[in-house]
């Protein structure tokens, strides 16, 4: 309908491009694939509280409704019980996918299935992409550097990975979904992002996923040994949850594609990190040693000196300040217990 020249539409809004005046959003429209994961679940809510409108697509094998219940009921938020490998048809401003086991035992579980996720998974929110010109951002992995030659790794270095060991159908496979996500920008323009994730811990890791900080926590509240695998002298940096959130988001916004490393430098021995969780919840605990897994990285640290000058970045919490609050969330899942507060 026009009047006076102006397309009116049936509710008397004046249309300048496709939205109608009056109508116009406030908040994105964003897909958070693996939503209702661990880092996902955190994503969502300062998404939410920013004011966008959020979609969940999971088909919750490592993810939990309990993650994202908060969000029930509000007229912003869904959640589609969705496997990423089919195809799948919605309208967005951005795509955070985040869809993939994280953790070595849950990934090594239906490796095959693994790295379905990684190509196809990825190749089907980067088709969605293309169709809707939506912003794509990739969660890849410090995997993708595997048992590195260089130390701390910079985004520059090209890794040192094992093509056909039992890690493969991860860190090959974020390789892969990288290089994907590298070709379907340069190939048909779609805006990318590329994080590279370093070890990240947090609330509402999987208690039972065979994690090195969810083990030794659920460990030392349960009163058992922690199990450290080898010697303990291989090392990892760990980032707390609400730092990666921040990096993630800084890094949809900004203009540069990446890849960026998403860490905290902060490195530990496994020997060191049972120390720390001794401290935090039992000076007693006992620590027993175990056989380590087959090609387990012996270094890892992130470089960040890229997110630093370019997304102005940095995570802010030490492990001493936030083991507290996983501990926290812990002890209240696997106890029931709320009156302990820690953090
Ligand atoms: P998570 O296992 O808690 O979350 C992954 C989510 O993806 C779960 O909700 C799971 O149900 C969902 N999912 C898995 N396969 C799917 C599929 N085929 N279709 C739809 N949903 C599917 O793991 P997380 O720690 O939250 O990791 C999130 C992302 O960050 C992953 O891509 C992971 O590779 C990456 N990452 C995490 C870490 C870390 O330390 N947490 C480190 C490096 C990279
Ligand atoms: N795809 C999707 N949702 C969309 C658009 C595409 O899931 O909105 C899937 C599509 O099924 C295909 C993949 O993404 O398997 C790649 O799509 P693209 O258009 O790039 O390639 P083509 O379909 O031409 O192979
Ligand atoms: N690890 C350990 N005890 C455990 C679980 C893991 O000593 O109960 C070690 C593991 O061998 C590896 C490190 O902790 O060297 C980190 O393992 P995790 O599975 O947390 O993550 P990764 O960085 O290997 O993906």
């Amino acid at each position: 309908i026009y009047q006076n020249g102006h397309l009116i539409n049936g509710f008397g809004f004046k249309s300048v491009g496709k939205i109608p005046l009056g109508l116009k959003r406030k908040g994105l429209r964003i897909v958070v694939t693996g939503g209702a994961g661990f880092v996902g679940s955190h994503l969502v809510d300062r998404l939410m509280k920013r004011g966008d409108s959020v979609i969940v697509v999971d088909n919750f094998f490592t993810g939990r409704k309990e993650n994202v219940m908060q969000h029930f009921g509000n007229p912003r938020f869904e959640l589609i019980r969705h496997d990423v490998v089919e195809p799948l048809l919605l309208e967005v401003d951005q795509i955070y996918h985040l869809a993939c086991p994280a953790s070595p035992v849950h990934y090594k579980h239906n490796p095959v299935k693994t790295i379905k996720t990684n190509v196809v998974g990825t190749l089907n929110m980067l088709g969605l992409a293309k169709r809707v010109g939506a912003r794509f951002l990739l969660t890849s992995t410090s995997e993708v550097y595997g048992d590195p030659l260089q130390h701390p790794q910079v985004e520059t270095y090209w890794g040192n990975v094992n093509p056909i060991g039992v890690r493969s159908c991860y860190d090959e496979g974020k390789r892969t979904a990288e290089t994907l996500t590298m070709d379907y920008h340069r190939g048909a323009g779609v805006e990318v992002r590329i994080a590279r994730i370093f070890n990240t811990y947090g609330p509402r890791m999987c208690i039972d996923d065979g994690r090195v900080v969810s083990n030794f926590v659920a460990q030392a509240l349960r009163k058992e040994p922690l199990t450290v695998y080898g010697d303990g002298k291989q090392t990892r940096s760990f980032q707390y949850v609400s730092d990666l959130v921040e990096g993630l988001m800084r890094l949809m916004e900004g203009e540069h594609v990446g890849p960026f490393n998403l860490g905290n430098p902060g490195e530990f021995t496994m020997l060191e990190l049972a120390q720390v969780v001794q401290e935090t919840i039992d000076p007693d605990a006992k620590i027993e040693f175990r056989p380590n897994t087959e090609d387990d990285p012996h270094k890892r640290k992130p470089d960040i000196s890229k997110a630093k000058e370019l997304l102005g970045w940095e995570p802010k919490i030490p492990l001493r300040k936030g083991l507290p609050r996983m501990v926290k969330d812990f002890r209240q899942r696997i106890f029931g217990d709320h009156k302990e507060d820690i953090a």
